[in-house]
């Protein structure tokens, strides 16, 4: 059960350095890695943002990786590894390609489709189940998303005084334009 557990952890570590490098390009940090037989076989991090396109998330990413490596739409036998609960999109994408298992990071109480707002991974109605474990790395995974938001914000409030400023100094300067005008205009008639 230990050796099964670190196991878990190493694979989420890996899915942690997927997610820093959608960091990198300024895309929400999330990472995925599928494992077949012990081995990492494909990789994805969200490049929703840098692609224009919802279809870019980390777990899509590396699923069509995997089915080239596998050479089918079935992950049946592989273990996804994700730093954030899936989707609405991606759940229903892991269930349809019916991969065994789904190890989560953090939760995502806003948007989760693995137990938050509903658990399409486990819907005994579908034709498949997933086995599903969640909080491993779960500080490491949630630090990571709070961290990046919390620069987000300090960037766009940075981002909104500068265009206060700007916008001061326009007005100063077209007050100004005002008020010379009629000086100019005296100066003519002079
Ligand atoms: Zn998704």
């Amino acid at each position: 059960m230990m050796r099964k557990y670190s196991e878990d952890e190493k694979y989420m570590k890996e899915a942690i350095r997927q997610a820093r490098k959608a960091e990198a390009i300024g895309d929400v940090p999330i990472g995925c890695v599928i494992v077949h037989e012990g081995k990492i076989i494909a990789r994805g991090y969200n490049r929703r943002n840098r692609e224009k396109t919802v279809l870019a998330h980390a777990e899509l990413q590396a699923m069509k990786k995997a089915c080239k490596i596998i050479g089918d739409w079935r992950l049946e036998d592989c273990t996804m590894y994700i730093t954030l609960e899936p989707c609405q999109m991606c759940a229903g994408a892991i269930v349809q390609a019916r991969i065994t298992r789904v190890v989560i990071g953090s939760m995502n109480s806003k948007a989760g489709c693995a137990g938050s707002i509903l658990n399409l991974l486990q819907m005994k109605e579908f034709n498949h189940q997933v086995d599903l474990e969640k909080g491993i790395l779960e500080e490491e995974c949630s630090q990571m998303l709070s961290d990046f938001f919390r620069r987000l914000r300090t960037r766009r409030k940075k981002e909104k005084e500068l265009e206060k400023e700007l916008h001061k100094l326009q007005e100063e300067e077209t007050e100004k334009d005002l008020q010379k005008q009629p000086e100019e205009e005296l100066e003519k008639e002079l």
